[in-house]
């Protein structure tokens, strides 16, 4: 039997005041219904790092709870983590309530609350049904917090800490996650853990990169028996039975991607051969790795304020690397947005006029012409996959010729005695490719060159 456990004095100065209150209030009302309650998963594991002296780097610290009640196997308690919740909720009005039904699960969340700021708290019900444990052991049998545990990811996912009497503070340690989160590794509960649930590869991914850990030996070979064995390639053509999944798999990539961290996460999961579940074909090739990084120059540089979703950016750098005719039909298996897909199915087209419309020793004004028609993201993609010449093209227009607009607009051409009409595009145009070119600077420049190509008398 496990038998760490954490002081209470020591979880008062760890936890903020106001989160260990209400986990003390949960407690209360736990017992008196006579249920235990844990805090389970991401939260005990960042306790102890932080104990550890470790910050639980990229999680703000206690913002998101896992709390599992346990019924003790009495039927009418299945529903304990609803009405758990609700209970809550009368000492909590400015909490919001959610049920989730179909899962006996309940969250209680907070927003912009004084005191618990954007606390998210999951609460749901010990529950067995899902992964037997091998039924030789009786005294797994008798707890089904033991199980809750047993269905979760990581040894380091798969700790409780006890919040009621007797044993508060108890840390329940089934699968010997304390030794691992000392040792910094991730490892897996069992063989078949990613054979069941594929997104726990990126997972897996992310906790190590994130946490600064490594796979555990034996768990890497587990991740890397399932891609081989090819649980990415029936994910993809078992999309439409199970659509969930994707949906997982792309909140999973979406996650990492996110992250400032998502760079070495992109080669662990190149290393691991699990880019596999975009499609057979994406490697990490060193040019795509270059062009990814070039893609996050182009973010940075011109799109400060975030006004595209750079996640999906990144995505896109690596599915633009696919034959053109793939590209379409991954993004729309993954469901990412319209103009994604939009963009991908356009880019070979895209790419080749350019490359026409583009070559050494063109003057701006030629590059200005070939390239405004084109959107930001379009651009960026379009810079990624072309020669050196349109990169540098591209890069010159973002930075500095899409900026320069012509010395005069349409009101000066009416006073300076034009009638309004279509024209006045040409005009206008005129005069931009010719400040471009340099032929003119300034509005003086400007009206001699109107009177030159454009007299007014006519
Ligand atoms: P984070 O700090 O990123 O929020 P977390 O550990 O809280 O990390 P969540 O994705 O919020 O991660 O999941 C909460 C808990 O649910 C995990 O700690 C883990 O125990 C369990 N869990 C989540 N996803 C899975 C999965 N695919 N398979 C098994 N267990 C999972």
């Amino acid at each position: 039997e496990p038998s760490e456990s954490i002081s209470i004095q020591t979880l008062k100065t760890a936890i903020p005041q106001a989160i260990w209150q209400f986990l003390e209030r949960s407690a209360i009302a736990s017992q008196a219904r006579g249920w235990h309650l844990y805090v389970v998963g991401g939260a005990v594991r960042d306790l102890l790092l932080a104990q550890g002296g470790r910050a639980a780097n990229g999680r703000s610290f206690l913002q998101d709870i896992d709390l599992v009640v346990d019924g003790f196997h009495n039927a009418a308690d299945a529903g304990a983590g609803v009405e758990l919740a609700k209970a809550l909720q009368q000492e909590y009005p400015q909490a919001r309530l959610e049920v989730h039904g179909a899962f006996q699960t309940a969250a209680l969340l907070w927003h912009k609350d004084p005191i618990l700021h954007s606390l998210a708290v999951d609460i749901a019900t010990a529950r067995t049904e899902f992964y037997p444990y091998p039924a030789a052991n009786p005294e797994v049998e008798a707890s089904s917090i033991r199980q809750d545990l047993y269905r979760r990811d990581f040894t380091i996912n798969a700790l409780a800490l006890r919040l009621t009497a007797p044993h508060k503070g108890e840390l329940l340690d089934f699968f010997g996650g304390i030794l691992d989160l000392k040792s910094r590794q991730v490892r897996v509960l069992h063989a078949n853990s990613f054979i069941e649930d594929p997104t726990r590869i990126y997972r897996a991914v992310r906790f190590a990169v994130r946490l600064g850990f490594t796979l555990e030996p034996q768990t890497e070979q587990y991740i890397r028996y399932a891609i081989e064995s090819g649980v990415y390639d029936r994910l993809r053509l078992t999309h439409d039975k199970a659509p969930a999944l994707t949906t997982r798999l792309k909140s999973e990539l979406k996650y990492i991607l996110e992250t400032h961290y998502w760079k070495p996460a992109l080669q662990l999961l190149s290393s691991l051969g699990a880019l596999r579940c975009l499609h057979p074909q994406l490697k990490l090739t060193p040019q795509l790795w270059w062009q990814v990084r070039f893609l996050d120059r182009c973010l940075q540089r011109f799109d400060p304020n975030r006004r595209m979703i750079h996640w999906e950016m990144r995505l896109e750098a690596l599915i633009a690397s696919l034959p053109s005719e793939e590209r379409a039909p991954v993004a729309t298996h993954l469901q990412l947005s319209g103009e994604t897909i939009e963009r991908l199915k356009q880019l070979e087209k895209n790419r080749q006029r350019i490359a026409q419309s583009l070559s050494t020793d063109l003057r701006p004004s030629k590059i200005v012409m070939a390239l405004r028609a084109y959107k930001l993201p379009t651009l960026v993609l379009l810079a990624l996959k072309g020669s050196r010449t349109v990169r540098q093209q591209i890069w010159q227009y973002l930075t500095c010729w899409s900026q320069i607009s012509a010395p005069l607009d349409g009101n000066d051409l009416k006073s300076l005695g034009y009638n309004p009409g279509p024209q006045f595009k040409e005009m206008l145009d005129a005069l931009l490719w010719a400040k471009l070119d340099g032929a003119i600077a300034d509005r003086s420049d400007a009206e001699v060159f109107l009177q030159k190509h454009y007299p007014v008398s006519q």
